[in-house]
């Protein structure tokens, strides 16, 4: 489609430039041409040197008999030429004398009514159509194309076949994908599968259906996908879903349709569907208005994939960043039933998303990569591919012969502060969030009874800059007391740890506050753990079993009692704080060990944590 835009600009151009030719044509001058004063035209009648002039309006041109010499001023200077044809303007005051003259002394008159000849009038007025006729044709073409219809002249009900025709073949492959180790395992088997289907089912394999990608943008999801359908080597279809909302009432689902009827016509192949959360946003929860043309589009999309015969090699491949808003039923067994969840790379794989874009430019020798991804948290690979390019065009404009390191700072200033809103985090931010982590870290390390360590770390997700994260060892069911009073407190670490370091806290606890109180009034309202309220229960801090959203209150007792209540909360989260900042700082050496870790190695495993606490 680029290239039919490309033939239109060319087109256009053409058409100006033919008929600027043809108009210049039709007005040529014999020699070049000076305009001159009145008086001067007056001297040359008078000197017998006109031979013929025309008049148009108060206009008036015509030749020599013999070349005359003017001066003119160019550019301030005073220059002279010889011209044998002039042009000057009639004096608004009427000149009766001068026709009889120019008969007279025999020069040969004819006048141009006012308007030029008739053709090149026709051809200047059909002009403005002719300009409106190509950009609406252009336009209602692009528009045509974003509808997946043959534009406004098209036909709304076509089959898509051309629309998606036999897919994409791509030459991208899991070398192009730097990083991502864990991904990249998972989807192995999917392009194992798309390889040798029948071997694939065989040794047993269970075949995937539906595969969700989920991450932040520019984490490589499209670029994951595509790598899947190159390593495979099958066709590759992509829409991304927020373009059925776009479109006309009733194409969404039809196009949807048209979408796997031909990647199942050229199977094997992979159906790739970015921003699935455009459409696949939970079903009449009445948010967002009950949008009956996203329903129709999500029941296709889900009738669609339980339509797929066992023998049909489609897989399908959707991206988000939001897999909490989808519909379940997108995500129920046989539909999107596995996930893939792509995390900002953290500095090992920055080195290496730098090093895929950097073989595509020339590079000064001793560029250290390894600082630039350690000089980058938070970025992902669409901005480090960013990065490079911009390094390339610093270097570029001062027509150095290859990227320096200094370019890549420059860039990475640039980038920076260009209003562009990254996520990248200064040293100073960095060393907050490593203690913030940290102390979350070490006390769920300290406290009995915790939940162990899975991950910390302080690479960007979602809204929070670090998370430390914990995984039960067992699905619990039940929650002792000291359970949740350990989880507050570990909860409040964050915070602590600030504290203790920094001498403030920052904004960055709000979340874990939030968690806290939740947590705090459930013990208390729901769970009956406060001595003072006793073993009662009521509606306070409940949540609606499907929205996950408070409950209206309707308050089931006193003043007195609310205000009990509110003392009980308080002083739950205040035991745990205190506990909190002393076991802090009885422990400082190992709050700073961890922090220094998390710095250098952006994210610490369990097995790490362990390590680090062990060797202080
Ligand atoms: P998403 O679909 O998650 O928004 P994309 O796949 O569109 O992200 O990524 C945008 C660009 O960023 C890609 O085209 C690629 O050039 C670059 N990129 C992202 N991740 C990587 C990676 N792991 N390795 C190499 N390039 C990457
Ligand atoms: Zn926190």
């Amino acid at each position: 489609m680029k290239q039919q835009s490309w033939r239109i600009v060319v087109y256009m151009i053409s058409i100006a430039v033919l008929f600027n030719v043809f108009y210049s044509y039709m007005l040529r001058e014999a020699g070049p041409t000076a305009e001159i004063s009145y008086s001067r035209f007056r001297a040359e009648l008078a000197a017998n040197n006109l031979k013929k002039v025309s008049f148009k309006g108060t206009g008036v041109r015509g030749e020599f008999l013999r070349k005359i010499k003017v001066v003119e001023t160019v550019q301030g200077k005073e220059v002279a030429r010889e011209v044998s044809a002039f042009t000057t303007t009639m004096p608004a005051v009427a000149d009766p004398a001068l026709l009889g003259e120019l008969a007279s002394r025999n020069v040969d008159i004819s006048a141009v009514s006012q308007g030029s000849s008739g053709l090149v009038t026709f051809l200047i007025s059909m002009l403005p159509w002719v300009l409106i006729l190509g950009v609406w044709w252009y336009v209602s073409r692009k528009i045509g194309k974003q509808m997946g219809t043959g534009g406004m002249f098209g036909n709304f009900a076509k089959s898509g076949a051309k629309l998606y025709g036999v897919g994409e073949k791509v030459d991208v492959t899991f070398d192009d994908v730097a990083g991502m180790e864990n991904s990249k395992l998972e989807l192995k088997e999917v392009v194992d599968y798309l390889k040798e289907p029948g071997q694939f089912r065989q040794i047993g394999g269970k075949v995937p259906k539906g595969i969700l990608l989920v991450g932040p943008p520019g984490t490589g999801k499209t670029l994951l996908a595509r790598a899947v359908a190159g390593e495979a080597g099958v066709n590759f279809f992509t829409i991304s879903a927020s373009q059925f909302i776009e479109m006309f009432v009733g194409v969404g689902a039809s196009r949807v349709r048209d979408l796997f009827a031909n990647a199942k016509k050229n199977a094997p192949s992979i159906i790739f569907i970015d921003e699935i959360d455009a459409v696949g946003r939970s079903r009449g929860t009445g948010l967002g208005g009950g949008h009956d043309e996203r329903e129709q589009t999500l029941n296709q999309l889900l009738s669609e994939m339980d339509g797929f015969d066992r023998h049909e090699e489609v897989i399908v491949l959707a991206a988000t960043n939001r897999p909490d808003v989808l519909d379940p039923a997108l995500l129920r067994p046989g539909r999107f039933d596995r996930h893939v969840v792509i995390e900002r790379p953290d500095w090992r794989d920055r080195e290496k998303i730098l090093k895929v874009h950097a073989r595509k430019i020339t590079m000064a020798e001793g560029i250290d990569f390894i600082a630039v991804a350690k000089g980058t948290p938070g970025m992902t690979g669409a901005d480090l591919e960013n990065l490079v390019n911009e390094a390339a065009i610093l270097a570029s404009r001062e027509k150095a012969p290859a990227v320096a390191m200094v370019h890549f700072e420059q860039a990475k200033d640039k980038l920076l502060m260009g209003g562009e809103r990254k996520m990248v985090i200064s040293e100073k931010e960095k060393r907050l969030t490593a203690y913030h982590e940290s102390g979350h870290a070490l006390l769920a390390r300290l406290l009995p009874g915790t939940d162990p360590i899975h991950k910390v770390t302080i690479i960007p997700h979602g809204m929070a800059l670090g998370v430390t994260q914990q995984l039960p060892e067992d699905d619990r069911y039940y929650y002792p007391r000291s359970y949740l009073e350990n989880r507050i407190c570990v909860t409040l670490g964050g915070r602590a740890a600030e504290r203790l370091v920094f001498g403030e806290a920052s904004t960055g606890a709000q979340n874990d506050l939030k968690v806290v109180t939740d947590l705090a009034e459930k013990m208390v309202c729901q769970w009956g753990m406060s001595e003072k309220i006793g073993p009662v229960a009521f509606t306070r801090g409940e949540e609606h079993p499907f929205l996950g959203r408070k409950l209206a209150e309707e308050k089931g007792f006193s003043e007195e009692m609310a205000w009990k209540i509110d003392q009980e909360i308080t002083a739950i989260i205040r035991n745990s704080e205190k506990l909190a900042d002393r076991l802090l700082s009885e422990n400082r050496a190992l709050l700073d060990a961890l922090a220094a870790a998390l710095q250098e190695e952006e994210t610490l495993d369990g097995a790490r944590v362990e390590e680090i606490v062990r060797s202080v």
